[in-house]
């Protein structure tokens, strides 16, 4: 038995090394940004590539983060699929922790909607949802769960949607375990949107790498992205986050009647946002209702004169 453990251990150590990007082969230009991750650059391996370094605090948590680490990483290169993001490979000796994936182009759904402030028609919208359906269908179809999907982890290109930052939420959270952004619970602004009322409930200050996350939360935060592109706005708009907190914990949707959608779109949303978590619907269910959905002719009106696959994208 343990002789089996071990040469798996070994095959596995084998395989990860395939996947292993020596740091000194990656070139480095400018931050693209900083988020929870630590630091994204533009850099070169073998072409252009988004590289995701990720700060190690101190020595003594090298072990923890690095099995974490590996074992994420290990997720990530189980994924080909056309909508979300190609991962290339990783470096794995602390301090250097990295992660090496395709460059995406175009812009995150986040910046088209809150940002520049691009209107989506019902159509496009449900273009874009049932490509993040599809993406995440296969995702949860292979076992794993987002954990972190929003509209900044979203990348428009040309029309075609790219999920980014896939499972790996918990090593995000050990690296920036004391969170300097964000208020006395952890919250990163705009996060909380996206957290369904068992995620809310187990909030306790600094504890976010507990949390219950589940293929319904995932659902749950995919109701929070169809409200952002039909609303342009996130849920709960201007409240704060006690009083978020106090209403999805308790059961309180985003009010829709001042929505201007039709009924069966409405339904998606209160679907996703079910409060209990087996109420809500699966991806493949999600992408055949949206399948489903009639299509209105797409009218020019000044109103809505975006046509995504122009204007909308770089
Ligand atoms: P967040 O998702 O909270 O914005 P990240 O650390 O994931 O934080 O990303 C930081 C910045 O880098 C963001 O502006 C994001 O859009 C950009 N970015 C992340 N991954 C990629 C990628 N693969 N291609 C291009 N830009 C990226
Ligand atoms: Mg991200």
């Amino acid at each position: 038995m343990t002789a089996f453990i071990h040469r798996r251990r070994l095959f596995e150590e084998l395989s990860m090394k395939e996947w292993d990007i020596p740091y000194d082969e990656l070139k480095l230009f400018e931050v693209i940004g900083t988020g929870r991750f630590g630091t994204v650059y533009r850099g070169s391996w073998h072409g252009a590539v988004a590289v995701k370094l990720l700060h190690v605090h101190s020595l003594t948590d090298h072990c923890l983060q690095l099995d974490t680490f590996k074992h994420e990483v290990a997720t990530f290169r189980k994924t080909r699929h056309e909508n979300l993001v190609l991962f290339m490979g990783a470096c794995m000796k602390p301090p250097r922790l990295a992660i090496v994936t395709s460059l995406c182009k175009g812009m995150t759904l986040h910046t088209h909607i809150h940002l520049r402030k691009d209107k989506f028609t019902a159509n496009k919208s449900v273009l874009v949802a049932q490509q993040i359906s599809q993406g995440m269908g296969y995702l949860h179809a292979r076992g794993i769960i987002h954990k972190d999907l929003k509209t900044k982890n979203i990348f428009l290109e040309n029309g075609k949607v790219v999920i980014t930052d896939f499972g790996l939420f918990s090593v995000t959270k050990l690296c920036f375990g004391t969170n300097a952004r964000g208020d006395s619970l952890g919250i990163p602004p705009g996060w909380l949107c996206y957290l369904a009322p068992e995620l809310v409930r187990a909030l306790r200050p600094h504890a976010s790498l507990h949390l219950p996350f589940s293929k319904d939360t995932d659902v749950y935060a995919f109701g929070t992205v169809w409200y952002e592109l039909l609303c342009g706005e996130y849920p709960f708009k201007g409240q704060p986050p006690e009083a978020i907190i106090w209403q999805v914990g308790k059961g309180a949707k985003q009010s829709l009647s001042n929505m201007q959608a039709s009924r069966d779109i409405k339904d998606i949303l209160m679907l996703c946002w079910s409060y209990r978590a087996n109420e809500r619907p699966d991806f493949p269910h999600l992408l055949s209702t949206l399948e489903k959905l009639p299509r209105k002719r797409l009218a020019r009106s000044p109103s809505h004169p975006v046509h995504l696959s122009r204007s909308a994208d770089s």
